[in-house]
């Protein structure tokens, strides 16, 4: 799988050279290249942002620089007969990045980041991009960044951990938080014993069947809890007796395959 990432400041990709992203670009698992946007440009001054039409505060980033620089990209673009490279276009005003969306990217061969700044990048990229490229504005969520980059970080890592060979142990991705949309049973370690504070009994015991009870039982407590729009989301009718009384325990009953606040019935 290739990435691109174009951004004014390249040396903020560097982290993704390090960890688990950085080894598998060292093993070829994976290729990262991150290229200059100004190194597109064609003035003295390397611009890339101009005042916005219509006023308003802020500065818009050019369109040229963008397509000289996707051009260059789609180019050399290696996806296979029929398929193209997917754009994405950080941005609060995106689709809401999460894990779906991770392991649907996951599936692609060749994704481009465009990293915004300013006030974003002139629409018509955007419209242009669509010629040769899967265009997606992407938001790593309902706040506003300085910049692209920062969400690019967090969806190479989000996503290059999903191609097989990147994480060493596939069995920990299956288990996590929002791989089956519940947020994950709380861990621990050595020692059992810790100021004053103990692992849970069950834990101890070697029992997996009760352990995968009880794990269930605090994924569904924590989810209630912290995120109950994800249990609201979620599909019960394979759920077991003893899952469907945690649930009701928590306030819900099970209507058609929903779990639905009883106080809403
Ligand atoms: N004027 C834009 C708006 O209100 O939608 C915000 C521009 S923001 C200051 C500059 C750049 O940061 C954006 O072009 C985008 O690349 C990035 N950015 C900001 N917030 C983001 C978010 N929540 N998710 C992804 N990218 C974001």
């Amino acid at each position: 799988m290739r990435f691109d990432v174009v951004s004014i400041f390249p040396e903020y990709l560097a982290p993704l050279d390090l960890s688990l992203i950085g080894k598998a670009r060292a093993e070829g698992i994976l290729e990262l290249v991150v290229h200059d946007l100004r190194s597109y440009t064609a003035d003295r001054h390397r611009t890339v942002d101009d005042t916005p039409y219509g006023g308003g505060a802020g500065m818009v980033m050019k369109p040229e620089p963008w397509a000289q620089a996707l051009e260059d990209i789609s180019a050399v673009s290696a996806v296979s007969d029929g398929a193209r490279p997917t754009l994405i276009v950080p941005s609060p005003a995106g689709e809401v990045f999460n894990q779906k969306l991770a392991y649907e990217l996951a599936g692609e061969e060749h994704l481009v980041f465009a990293c915004g700044r300013y006030e974003g990048i002139d629409e018509r990229v955007l419209d242009w991009a669509a010629s040769e490229y899967t265009v997606r504005p992407v938001s790593l969520g309902d706040y506003v960044l300085n910049g692209g980059e920062v969400a690019v970080l967090a969806m190479v890592e989000a996503i290059g951990r999903l191609i097989p060979g990147v994480v060493g142990n596939p069995e920990s991705l299956i288990e996590e938080s929002h791989s089956d949309g519940l947020l994950e049973y709380p861990v621990y370690t050595k020692p059992s014993s810790w100021r004053d504070h103990e692992v849970p009994e069950v834990l101890l015991s070697g029992n997996h069947g009760k352990i995968a009870k009880f794990r269930k039982e605090l994924q569904l407590r924590r989810t209630s809890q912290r995120r109950p729009d994800l249990i609201d989301a979620l599909d019960v009718s394979n759920f077991s007796k003893t899952d469907r009384n945690v649930l009701w325990d928590l306030g819900y009953a099970v209507v058609e395959g929903r779990a639905v606040r009883r106080d809403n019935e």
